[in-house]
């Protein structure tokens, strides 16, 4: 059983179920949920893991090949330019920028075409170790007895909260904007631009869009008017010189607008309780700047498939499988604190070497 489709949860359950496993999900969010944020990074390693699941080339022919982030200072002059570890092959590009309602429908129907059944509308409201078997009592008042249990539910994850693996959400002084826009002839790259107080950026999703990203820094977290985002948006756009100046004239469509405390929560300590374990966001949540939660939220899918076949017992699979994930994340979720950090102290480029660093670590095996 597995709480949460996103994308942890739903590559888990494909990884599984492609094992011989009997997979169903309880998600929250009913079957019409639209995916919120519009547009995210397939960065290599994520590349790389869907590759496993065949599923990369669906990704890549949905969205638009990346392979070279190209910063520009403060004054709209180049600062350099980082080429991304080619991970699938010199062919192929290093990523991918896809909007998230189609990421989330391609592992969607991936799971379902393995057998995985997903109750919408559904949650875990208490959980208990039965000897080898884990009893789950849902939000509709049916209980179960299960093998496993994955709590894939997010950075506010419930099951963690229910399994006693406590730690903290930290807000780092930062919220993040997202905007869909049309993707002008220039960007056929990530841009990433420096600012004098804020930084900023646009990702290609496809010939036709891109995403502009905006992180506003030194704020308190809390949400503004739906009315208020797209204008506050092209305010904040506005005075950066050169491109990504220009495209605040292209956020005018208010639905299109997103903006997300940056938040971080990393489990120092165990994953699981017994035969049940938290993987994706409800382990590790980075921030942000490193595009990268997505890629541990994958990878944790199919190594907990890998562990778990490897192993003699459930308990036995999930001990192996978050001690390999561990390291790995526990680096990433504390190099993206740092990245965001040094964006705030506008120290730009030590931020740029360290994603640079974070990037070819990431490219290790999983
Ligand atoms: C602004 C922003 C930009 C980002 N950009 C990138 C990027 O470019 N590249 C990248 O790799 N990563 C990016 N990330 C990180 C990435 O989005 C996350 O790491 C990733 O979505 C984590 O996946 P998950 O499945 O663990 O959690 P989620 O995607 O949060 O999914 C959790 C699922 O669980 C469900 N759920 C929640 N609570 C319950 C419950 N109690 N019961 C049942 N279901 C529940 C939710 O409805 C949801 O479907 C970004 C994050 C943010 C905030």
């Amino acid at each position: 059983m597995i709480v949460g489709a996103g994308v942890a949860g739903l590559t888990a359950a494909s990884a599984l179920a492609r094992r011989g496993w009997r997979v169903e999900m309880a998600e929250a969010a009913g079957p019409e949920r639209t995916t919120s944020g519009w547009g995210l990074c397939l960065t290599g390693p994520s590349l790389r893991a869907l590759d496993e699941l065949g599923l990369a080339e669906v990704c890549l022919a949905e969205g638009y090949g990346l392979s070279v982030i190209t910063h520009v200072d403060v004054n709209g002059e180049p600062a350099g330019r980082v080429r991304l570890p080619r991970l699938l092959g010199a062919e192929r590009p290093a990523m991918v920028g896809m909007a998230r309602p189609v990421l989330h429908r391609i592992l969607h129907e991936a799971a379902e075409r393995s057998g995985v059944v997903v109750h919408h509308g559904m949650t875990v409201v208490a959980v208990d170790q039965e000897d080898e078997l884990v009893r789950v009592r849902f939000s509709d008042g049916t209980v179960r007895r299960v093998a496993l249990l994955v709590g894939a539910d997010g950075i506010c994850s419930s099951v963690r909260g229910l399994l006693g693996l406590e730690t903290s959400v930290d807000y780092h002084g930062q919220m993040v904007w997202r905007a869909l826009v049309p993707r002008p002839a220039w960007a056929t790259g990530v841009h990433h631009f420096a600012g004098k107080v804020n930084t900023a950026g646009l990702v290609p999703l496809s010939d036709s869009q891109a995403y502009v990203f905006l992180t506003e820094n030194g704020v308190e977290a809390g949400t503004l008017p739906d009315a208020e985002l797209a204008p506050r948006l092209q305010q904040l756009l506005e005075v950066f010189p050169g491109r990504v100046g220009e495209t605040s004239s292209l956020v005018s469509v208010q639905e299109s607008v997103v903006r997300r405390p940056v938040q971080t929560a990393l489990l120092e300590s165990a994953w699981n309780r017994g035969n049940a374990v938290v993987i994706g966001d409800a382990a590790h949540a980075p921030a942000p700047q490193m595009a990268s939660g997505a890629a541990l939220a994958i990878e944790d899918g199919l190594v907990l498939a890998e562990e778990l076949e490897r192993r003699e017992s459930v308990g036995a699979g999930l001990a192996s499988f978050v001690s390999r994930r561990a390291p790995r994340c526990r680096t990433l979720v504390r190099a993206s604190v740092e990245i965001a950090g040094l964006e705030q102290a506008q120290r730009h480029d030590e931020a740029y070497r360290l994603v640079d660093a974070c990037h070819r670590r990431m490219a290790e095996p999983a």
